[in-house]
């Protein structure tokens, strides 16, 4: 906690220690240039009453005139302590995130009385941007893209007064002298200013037409989520085709008519981060079904600045908003690039004059187990580090390859960068670049080693290479290869205080030691080593990663293993049959030879394998969209599972699918219904993680990976496994997902450093 106001010389800082001491509290104090820093830690309840208290109980002749306040990670203190401010103390500075708007600027923005009376950049050091217009540290108006606007008077008197609310709140702005809207064509042209820029924006979706909104962290694309129409022409253009597209209601009541709102989603919705939640869709929702085509689920967010609720307010209807950028390049963030990107999606523009210092996406949770599990950690969440349970050398990790992210420790603090995106495109490889710089600079880090992953084609790795082999700063440092799915188990171990566990490390695709494709691991170990314990069933996949988009290629390969070239006489199964004639015989030879056919564990493939033998649809537009559909399928109703065996041998175990595969065979000529299939074959694999578990023999066990998105597999594993005795290690902070990857490397990097220890057994 940021503590601003008269807080120096009031004992202010023994204050702070016996109340800690009275709450039972560990951390420390200490004086910083702009007030009292304070870190605390304990259980919530009594961190919220020390907030409380903090204020209420203050010395006598302080004054409190904020708190920013933002949770991190346990760092496990011993008893609290008052500290002197150490000027040559190493930069471990906390940037903080954009933070929604607060509901004293938003009742300031809707008070016709106001000075801020429809004002879309009022902020107070409760919230408002932060992470997205810091150009440098310390956080100080000089180093962020609001040094352009010289305060007015008025403004000043705020900002400069120890008992206003904006005292020192670095973006402080009025209509007078901040930044302002204004309206443009995809040509570039001024169509209108200030209000009625926004009056004519909100017309535009009214009329059905694709408006680009430049927000806090980059443009979003925004057209009326009722209309299938817009809703489709947005995703023509967009060229996403069946991704699930994400929402912006007005506010709570808006979000109830959309989904299923619980408690825990009521905290992140309304909450400062306000992420897109993932909320069980109504079937009476009213929002066009191309929004999230068959889809159980609808991503949901409430607006986070004054200018996001001055519009969802004006249209009084549900909107996409989607981040501004074609396919899965990175979110847009000035105007310039905005028309030259988004000028062929977009039909008008709705831009403003305060610079965007680096793009932020809107961030994605879920409510998976009853807590948040990050899918897109982003705005409201990054920069916030992660803490390790011990120093780390100065590491810079470039994570993986698909929903990149970088991380850098310094000292015990991981910090993570906003997710940057695929690195599939000149744009993603860019913002990969900007955000190292960024990092690099922002903290002031001197990196000794450079992690990436053991692929050696990832673009990310590559440019390692490059980075180490050129003149620049990273120029002469040594390399550290991580094994992507021990990077996995390091990234949950990381965040749930270190130790050792079995990894279940199940995702799409991630390169082995072995050089062929895992994806269905079961590693057991720590951050400095793991031994590969068990394995799915492996099976040889043509095409390789062509396969992540026609589920009935990974049909064809998995029954190929079971009963080879007999596959072809199953001509009532429709996911062989649709191979047409002139496909079959290079197919057959691929899978044959083996040539440009991968072997692969995959459990991202087992579950499209299954996904198209169980008659869902055999070509797909994104990875993971068969896994997801069979997941939706699921018939909660059915208990029974699918025959899983584990095969002990010589090396790791392995979980034969084989009779999996045959059972579902079975069902599906017997036409019994995808959405039992589906349950069998969640219920089997939850069997399967729980055999290996009792034959691993570790107490703790860790679901990561991409396969653990899954709500019903995550679900039904971890309270199999509780039920079993065992302690289930689930993601918080950071995805299950190749976003997470970073934070892994770092941590296996860390471990490693010095010792040498061989990586995998
Ligand atoms: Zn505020
Ligand atoms: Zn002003
Ligand atoms: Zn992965």
């Amino acid at each position: 906690m940021e503590v601003y106001g008269a807080v120096q010389g009031v004992g202010f800082r023994p204050f702070v220690f016996r109340l800690a001491e009275d709450l039972d509290l560990a951390g420390w104090v200490i004086n910083d240039t702009r007030g009292v820093f304070v870190e605390v830690e304990g259980p919530r309840e009594r961190l919220e009453a020390f907030r409380d208290r903090l204020v209420v109980e203050k010395p006598p002749r302080s004054e409190i005139h904020a708190v920013e306040a933002a949770w991190l990670d346990p760092a496990g203190f011993e008893g609290f302590e008052i500290r002197h401010s150490d000027p040559g103390g190493e930069k471990t500075v906390v940037v903080l995130p954009d933070t929604a708007t607060c509901d004293d600027c938003l009742a300031e923005v809707f008070d016709p009385a106001d000075r801020r009376y429809r004002y879309p950049f009022t902020n107070c050091t409760n919230c408002g941007p932060r992470f997205s217009i810091i150009e440098a540290v310390p956080y100080d108006r000089p180093n962020t893209t609001m040094r352009i606007f010289p305060m007015c008077a008025e403004c000043r008197r705020e900002y400069e007064d120890p008992r206003d609310r904006r005292f020192h709140a670095q973006p402080n702005a009025c209509p007078v002298c901040g930044p302002h809207l204004s309206l443009v064509d995809a040509d570039g042209r001024l169509l209108a200013e200030r209000d009625d820029a926004l009056e004519g924006a909100a017309a535009a979706v009214e009329q059905g037409r694709i408006l680009a909104l430049k927000g806090l962290g980059g443009f979003l694309l925004i057209v009326d989520a009722r209309s299938q129409a817009a809703v489709v022409g947005l995703r023509e253009r967009k060229a996403r085709y069946e991704k699930p597209l994400a929402l912006m209601a007005a506010d709570l009541d808006g979000a109830r008519h959309l989904g299923e709102v619980s408690a825990e989603a009521v905290a992140l919705l309304t909450g400062p981060e306000a992420p897109i939640v993932l909320l069980p869709r109504h079937p009476d929702a009213g929002v066009a079904e191309a929004v999230a085509p068959g889809n159980v689920f609808l991503g949901v967010m409430l607006p986070y600045t004054p200018l996001h609720h001055l519009l969802l307010r004006r249209l009084g209807f549900p909107v996409v908003a989607t981040s501004g950028n074609l396919s899965d390049e990175p979110i847009c963030i000035d105007e310039t690039e905005a028309l030259a990107r988004l000028g062929g999606i977009a039909d008008i523009f709705l831009v403003h004059d305060r610079p965007i210092a680096r793009h932020v996406d809107d961030s994605v949770v879920a409510v998976v187990a009853g807590a948040p599990r990050p899918i897109r950690r982003a705005r409201g969440y990054a920069p916030l580090p992660v803490r390790l349970d011990g120093p780390a050398p100065t590491l810079l990790a470039v994570g993986a390859h698909l929903k990149n992210t970088v991380a850098l420790s310094v000292g015990e603090r991981v910090f993570l960068s906003q997710h940057i995106g695929d690195m599939e495109t000149v744009q993603a490889l860019g913002a990969f670049e900007r955000v190292i710089a960024d990092f690099l600079g922002m903290y002031e880090a001197g990196p000794v080693a450079v992690v990436h992953d053991l692929h050696p084609d990832y673009a990310s790795t590559r440019w390692a290479e490059g980075a180490v082999a050129g003149e620049g700063r990273l120029g002469g440092l040594p390399l550290v290869a991580v094994q992507h799915h021990h990077a996995h188990l390091a990234s949950c171990l990381a965040e749930n205080g270190g130790g050792r566990a079995l990894g279940v490390t199940w995702d799409g695709t991630g390169y082995g030691t072995d050089g062929t494709v895992w994806g269905g691991e079961f590693l057991a170990g720590d951050a400095a080593g793991v031994e590969r314990v068990a394995h799915l069933r492996p099976f040889r996949l043509p095409g390789g990663d062509a396969a992540v988009v026609e589920p009935r290629r990974s049909a064809l390969a998995a029954l190929w293993e079971v009963m080879g070239e007999r596959v072809w006489d199953l001509g009532d199964v429709a996911a062989v049959a649709g191979f047409a004639a002139a496909e079959r015989a290079p197919l057959g030879r691929m899978l044959a030879t083996g040539f440009r056919t991968p072997t692969t564990t995959s459990c991202g493939r087992l579950f499209d394998a299954v996904a198209a033998l169980g008659g869902l649809p055999s070509r797909v537009s994104f990875e993971g969209q068969a896994a997801m559909l069979l997941e939706h399928a699921v018939d909660p109703g059915v208990n029974d599972a699918y025959p899983l065996p584990l095969v002990e041998g010589s090396g790791p175990m392995v979980l034969d699918w084989g009779p999996l595969l045959e059972a579902v065979l079975g069902d599906m000529r017997r036409g019994v219904p995808v959405e039992t299939v589906a349950g069998r074959f969640h219920n089997a694999l939850v069997e399967g993680i729980l055999a290996v578990a009792a034959a691993a023999g570790e107490p703790r066990v860790a679901l990561t990976g991409g396969c653990f998105q899954n709500r019903i597999l995550t679900e039904r594993a971890a309270a199999r496994l509780e039920g079993a005795g065992f302690e289930v290690l689930l993601h918080r902070r950071v995805p299950a997902n190749d976003g997470g990857i970073s934070l892994g490397q770092i941590a296996v990097a860390s471990a490693r450093w010095g010792g040498g220890k061989e990586e995998i057994a």
